[in-house]
């Protein structure tokens, strides 16, 4: 970063949005386009600077030296557990984030305002740390912070989701038996949830010759995975600095694995193996996800502290578990949670899909698969493919970027996502559906709207994050925030807060229709997706409202709806 005042690693000073308080802050990178600094709270909250709003932490200290030599002081620290006798030594460790090199402090610019615009700030930001009150205190509260040993800890994980340690307990027996209990019903003649069919005996789930098929599913993914093609990208910023480096081959690795079950089918190897093997595959890939969760779990108690996700470190063993502790385990280069993320679960579905339109015309003798299935099938593949395509998106997911990788993701990539968003397919198998040509065009049109929606938002989105003066954007509106980001407020941003939501739920809606109105286990996935979806941004508002504060008010002043114009 040349010619610039502040380098990565540096620990600083920096304005929090909208007040005169300066906390200290570490810098992760510096965007030279915008002349923006990208740092990182001690509460994790990270956000972009510009210059004038950091100053050098050396025109913090005077105050600092005289307390040190307080006996109060001295007092005070050698109560504290967490003292240890390296203090002085981590007093030399320069470029931490950690410890106690500077104490926060706050900065009065107009001394006679600070009081009252203390309390103004902290009303309209949340200056308290999000996962433990701790760290963010303003300097003359925070004595502790100084007693820390200079090694990195993880915040400990204070706020539980879902229902806590007894709720994600209740998810981890809950959410397999969901699936496994949709498969059988859709087999079933009678595919109404409120059938009670009877339960497959335990012989039925289990194949060890189903399990390797899953194994060698998995390694031959990791396989395509490792190849070295396709561009390498920088993920994120982390905590401690660093950026994670990704290949971006996905779309390489489908084509591959379209070519090599050509090949299978040529050789006269049968697909609709899978379709009678349903619900062994996903036996088989409900123990995969759980042995691979317990290692994760395992490896995770040795992993180093400042890379833990934030919500995953609480203590509690099934709450870990579910979670997922680390944010980004990796073997060498091997990165788990990205390899999950997109392979073995998204290529698998559609897999799945074509098997179940090779079994859909065996079982009915047709020559090609009805209309209907030829719908969710395409419907499906221009989905993932986009997904594809797009892959370098995926590194700013909220999965990749702050939710630990535990049971919850591996499960949902390998079990959750191959084995319910294909029960479409597989219901038709079983329940035919006939098309007639004006419901196929209603259908089609309906998805080309979800999707050019969909897909709309989230380009504009992200070419509007990573150039905000792009010229083919430059006739939005947009509003200005404390942090130097601006939030746009017209076209379809300005027409519902997640206009990327509402095409996803369109098209949603549009897989399911294919299957009639007969039963609403098709309509599975469009609930699940809303339930999701709503709840996702719920969580994504509060974010928003956390980095933005007033800003973002403006914005849903302006903007009203979150997801369904004129309705929610
Ligand atoms: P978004 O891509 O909408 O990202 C939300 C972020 O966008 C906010 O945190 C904010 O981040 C930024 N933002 C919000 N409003 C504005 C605005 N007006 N102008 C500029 N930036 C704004 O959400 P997700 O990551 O949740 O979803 C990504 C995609 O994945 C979506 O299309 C969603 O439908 C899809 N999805 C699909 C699922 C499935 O199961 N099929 C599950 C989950 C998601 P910042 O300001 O920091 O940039």
């Amino acid at each position: 970063m040349p010619s610039i005042k502040f380098q990565s690693g540096d620990t600083v000073m920096g304005r929090w949005p909208g007040s005169s308080l300066f906390y200290e802050v570490k810098v992760l990178s510096y965007d030279a386009k915008n002349q923006l600094y990208t740092v990182i709270y001690k509460d994790g909250t990270e956000l972009e600077l510009r210059e004038a709003d950091m100053k050098n932490p050396t025109g913090f200290k005077p105050s600092r030296r005289s307390r040190s030599r307080s006996p109060s002081r001295r007092r005070s620290r050698s109560r504290s557990p967490a003292r240890t006798t390296r203090r002085s030594s981590s007093r030399t460790v320069s470029g931490t984030f950690i410890a106690e090199t500077h104490k926060l402090k706050e900065v009065l610019e107009k001394p006679a305002e600070v009081e009252p615009e203390k309390k103004v700030v902290e009303s309209r930001y949340n200056l308290r740390r999000r996962k433990d009150d701790g760290d963010a205190k303003p300097a003359e509260h925070t004595e502790e912070v100084e007693q820390k040993p200079a090694v990195a800890t993880a915040p400990i994980t204070t706020e539980l989701e879902f229902g806590g340690r007894l709720g994600v307990f209740c998810m981890t027996l809950l959410l397999p038996a969901t699936v496994l209990g949709l498969m059988v019903v859709c087999s079933q003649e009678d595919a109404s949830l409120m059938s009670s069919p009877p339960l497959p005996a335990l012989d039925s789930l289990w194949d060890l010759q189903v399990f390797g098929m899953v194994v060698l599913w998995l390694l031959f993914q990791a396989l395509l995975y490792m190849l070295p093609v396709g561009k390498v990208v920088e993920g994120m910023p982390l905590k401690n600095g660093g950026r994670l480096k990704y290949r971006m081959n996905t779309l390489y690795a489908f084509v591959l694995t379209v070519a090599a079950l050509g090949a299978a089918v040529h050789h006269k190897i049968d697909l609709s193996y899978i379709h009678s093997h349903f619900l062994q595959l996903a036996v088989s890939s409900l123990l995969c996800s759980v042995l691979l969760s317990v290692y994760l779990y395992v490896r995770s108690r040795w992993a180093t502290q400042d890379l833990l996700a934030p919500g995953g470190n609480s203590g509690s063993v099934i709450y870990d578990f579910f979670m997922g502790s680390e944010l980004n385990p990796r073997i060498k280069g091997f990165d788990l949670k990205y390899f999950c993320e997109l392979r073995p679960g998204l290529i698998g579905w559609l897999v799945i899909n074509a098997a179940m339109a090779l079994a859909e015309m065996q079982l009915h003798h047709l020559d090609y698969p009805s209309p209907a299935m030829i719908l969710v099938n395409c419907f499906h593949l221009l989905y993932v493919l986009d997904a594809f395509w797009h892959e370098e998106g995926v590194l700013s997911y909220m999965d990749i970027t702050h939710d630990g990788f535990g049971f919850m993701l591996a499960f949902g990539d390998l079990m959750w996502v191959p084995f319910t968003f294909s029960l479409q397919a597989y219901y038709l198998v079983h329940h035919p559906n006939h098309l007639s040509l004006p419901w196929i065009i209603g259908i089609v049109t309906l998805n080309v709207i979800g999707f050019s929606i969909f897909r709309k938002a989230n380009s504009q989105k992200n070419a509007f994050r990573r150039n905000p003066s792009d010229p083919t954007l430059s006739h939005l509106k947009t509003i200005p925030t404390a942090t130097g980001k601006s939030l746009l407020v017209s076209g379809l941003w300005g027409l519902v807060r997640h206009p990327n939501y509402l095409g996803d739920l369109i098209m949603a809606l549009a897989w399911s229709l294919p299957c009639g109105f007969t039963h609403i286990l098709p309509y599975f996935y469009v609930i699940y997706l809303s339930i999701l979806l709503v709840h996702r941004e719920a969580r994504d508002e509060a974010q928003c409202r956390r980095k933005y504060g007033s800003a973002w008010d403006d914005y849903c002043r302006e903007v009203r709806y979150r997801i369904i114009p004129r309705v929610y």
